[in-house]
């Protein structure tokens, strides 16, 4: 287990907020992990003090950093609590763990996000960006609006990196079968990592294993509760 002191609270979209941690020097990751925190709240509700989330935050930028969607009305009372969190609180984590890392770069890698589902892609990008391997590289960032997280660092890195595309699906335009014709005359042979709802993970495996993506090429990311 490891102590993260939290530091502050940044907006990343209307609901959408970042909580930026200090850790210990020993508290490592790699790109595209998740912890599991516990927040002690009063009256916490059936969903209990614990939640699962990825660190948003690519290892050289030292701090931690969690990013989550809040309800506008009926969200968790552990959601409620931890948006009130004050500067210098402590609380408890996992250490990192998870397998949607990147480990070869030798074919094309497609990272694809649902909604808050961003959150270890932003990882994973700034990280390559930060290695100089953010080449032959696609995000498709599915999102409910146009109010889209992290748009303005992932558009800086797509000014700085030629080989590096982002194509956004704003409802009521979804990646189906349909819009991933319309940028690929016939889909590449890739690495895809598939981040947010189950729901959508498990309809885009579907699908790319339609366009002849094997199981063994794809990395998913489940978000339950959304
Ligand atoms: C490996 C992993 C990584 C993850 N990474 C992230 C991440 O980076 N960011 C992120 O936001 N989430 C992430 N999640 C999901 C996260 O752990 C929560 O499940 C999610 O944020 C929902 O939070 P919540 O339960 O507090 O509900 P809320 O966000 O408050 O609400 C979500 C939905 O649940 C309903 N709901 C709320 N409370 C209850 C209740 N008591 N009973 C029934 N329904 C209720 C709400 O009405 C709403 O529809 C990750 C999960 C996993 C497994």
């Amino acid at each position: 287990m490891a102590s993260l002191k939290f530091i502050k609270k940044i907006q990343n979209a209307q609901n959408v907020y970042s909580f930026i941690f200090e850790a210990s020097d020993d508290f490592k990751w790699i790109a595209g992990q998740f912890v599991q925190i516990t927040f002690p709240h009063d009256n916490p509700d059936s969903r209990g003090i614990n939640r699962f989330f990825s660190i948003s935050s690519a290892p050289f930028e030292k701090n931690v950093m969690i990013t989550t969607r809040f309800e506008n009305q009926g969200g968790s009372s552990f959601k409620k609590a931890f948006y009130n969190i004050t500067p210098g609180t402590f609380i408890e984590s996992t250490l990192p763990k998870g397998n949607f890392i990147i480990e070869k770069h030798d074919k094309k890698i497609i990272l694809i996000a649902g909604g808050i589902g961003i959150t270890p892609v932003r990882s994973l990008i700034l990280d390559l960006d930060h290695n100089n391997k953010l080449k032959n590289i696609d995000l498709l960032y599915s999102n409910r609006d146009d109010d889209i997280p992290f748009k303005e660092e992932l558009e800086n890195r797509k000014v700085s990196n030629s080989l590096f595309n982002i194509y956004y699906f704003i409802n009521p335009v979804f990646i189906s079968a349909e819009t991933l014709n319309k940028i690929y005359d016939i889909f590449p042979d890739c690495y895809a990592y598939l981040s947010g709802p189950p729901s959508m993970i498990k309809s885009i495996a579907d699908l790319l294993h339609s366009k002849g993506i094997t199981a063994d090429n794809i990395k998913t990311d489940y978000f339950p509760g959304y």
